[in-house]
């Protein structure tokens, strides 16, 4: 029998409220109203306990790329099970669904990644990349290079290692983040901190802190750069064209390591297999996770190029998770990439539906309340104002018309995040059109009823 269907709604929200901590949840506004439970799931759309249906605007979060409902992989995962359903991969010891994901990530990413090491998840593949990028320096008798370049409003996990990288204030001000070693420059967010500067003039600018911040350092003690091709926890903030050639000339400069964190932008979110196509970066490691297995199985890891995966194996690596190479989501994931593949998923995010996406979208910038609508890919953001022309935040607490418009959003059966003002969607990428039309007349439905909302209680 499902597990969902035995209790009434009320008493699930009960239970969840008195046993279930919650990750990244306003607890006191979560007892008061109970938490939204969902039960089912197919294509781009959610069932809850309650029998209503919505289009899920964010794949869950930001993962499930080839959509729900596709039982081939829960039949990899239990063909694997039945066969061998856990061998570690340490002590030399491999198993065959490690193996095989490892060299098919090897063909898919681009130039010399070649080399994969497994984690459970993107957080710990971060924390992992600390670790790799610090060792390798160390084997090229450089250990001095030690500090690790990210961004503020960067979003690069949970752990400690990877909410320091992160650069999110709410989180560091929390439990004693960042760890040592790590530090931050800004972020290439022309909307929302580029003034009257032109986008293309404040992409050079983000990124020239990056060299400023590498001479500050002295670039003998400088290990690597991290970012995300398209921030997507920050707010979905997509740099201007300048930035990346930009960065890619200073970290080949300065010899720096370049960490591309493409949990989010990896396979096919931007319509390519990974986003560094899509800018034309070369980063040395990627780390990747979500739809590596479309979120039907947690696992992520870090694909390395040639040169540094074999300066590390010149050593042992003291370090490794138990669920490195898990066979039951290897088998997952390899399932998932196949799907991605033979169904020509990626091609069609980037022939069809993203350029549909870019139409359909950009076309909400007429809304009252839009300051931006942006898209790359099939991930997307919108900037609310009051006041277009200034590109003004609102007068009251940051994050009150998001969360304003997110509720309604959610009446209308509609999916959609917000991060303080900004509203964020990165649906399945099998996402058809017609659904695009669906999300948007939902989107458009809930702006209207927030401006009415803003008017009505003297907010704007
Ligand atoms: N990096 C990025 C860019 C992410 O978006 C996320 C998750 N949202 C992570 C890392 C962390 O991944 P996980 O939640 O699987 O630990």
């Amino acid at each position: 029998m499902p597990l969902t269907n035995t209790l009434p709604t009320a008493d699930l929200q009960a239970l969840d409220a008195a046993h279930h901590m919650h990750p990244f949840t306003a607890n006191g506004a979560l007892a008061e109203k109970g938490a939204r439970i969902i039960t089912r799931a197919d294509g781009v759309r959610l069932t809850d306990s309650e029998g209503v249906e919505l289009i899920d605007g964010m794949a869950g979060l930001w993962c499930v790329n080839i959509g729900y409902g596709r039982h081939e992989l829960a039949e990899a995962a239990a063909r694997q099970m039945r066969e061998l359903p856990f061998y570690n991969t340490f002590f030399q010891t491999s198993h065959v669904p490690a193996i095989t994901l490892a060299a098919k990530l090897a063909e898919l990413a681009p130039d010399n990644l070649n080399h994969v090491f497994f984690a459970g998840s993107g957080s710990e593949a971060n924390d992992t990349n600390i670790r790799l990028v610090r060792q390798y320096w160390a084997l090229k008798g450089q250990p001095e290079r030690r500090t690790i370049i990210a961004r503020r409003n960067a979003y690069h996990g949970s752990t400690m290692g990877g909410g320091s990288l992160g650069g999110m204030a709410a989180m560091h001000a929390q439990g004693g983040m960042p760890i040592p070693g790590i530090v931050h420059i800004d972020q290439p967010y022309w909307w929302g901190e580029g003034g009257d500067t032109t986008p293309e003039a404040f992409g050079l600018e983000r990124a020239g802190q990056l060299e400023a911040k590498i001479l500050e350092l002295g670039p003998e003690n400088v290990a690597a750069f991290i970012a995300e091709p398209v921030q997507g926890a920050g707010g979905v903030i997509i740099p201007p064209e300048s930035y990346w050639p930009e960065v890619q000339r200073i970290v080949d400069q300065y010899g720096i390591l370049l960490i591309a964190d493409e949990v989010i932008t990896g396979f096919g979110r931007l319509g390519h297999w990974f986003g560094s196509q899509s800018y034309g970066i070369r980063p040395h490691i990627m780390t990747v996770a979500k739809g590596l297995s479309s979120g039907y199985q947690p696992i992520g890891g870090s694909i390395v190029c040639d040169e540094v995966a074999q300066v590390v194996a010149q050593d042992e690596f003291n370090h490794g998770y138990t669920y490195s190479g898990h066979p039951v989501a290897a088998a997952v994931a390899l399932e998932n990439l196949r799907i991605l593949a033979e169904e020509r998923i990626v091609d069609r995010v980037r022939e069809t539906t993203a350029p549909y996406l870019a139409q359909a979208w950009s076309s909400l910038s007429d809304h009252p309340l839009v300051g931006e609508a942006v898209s790359r890919g099939l991930m997307a953001s919108l900037a609310l104002t009051p006041d277009k022309a200034s590109r003004a935040g609102f007068a009251m607490e940051p994050g009150t018309a998001g969360y304003i418009c997110r509720e309604y959003c959610f009446a209308n059966n509609l999916v959609m995040r917000h991060v303080g003002d900004r509203m964020i969607i990165a649906p399945p990428l099998v996402i058809t059109n017609v659904d695009i039309d669906m999300l948007i007349d939902r989107a458009r439905r809930a702006l209207d009823q927030t401006l009415a909302h803003l008017h009505r209680d003297g907010l704007m």
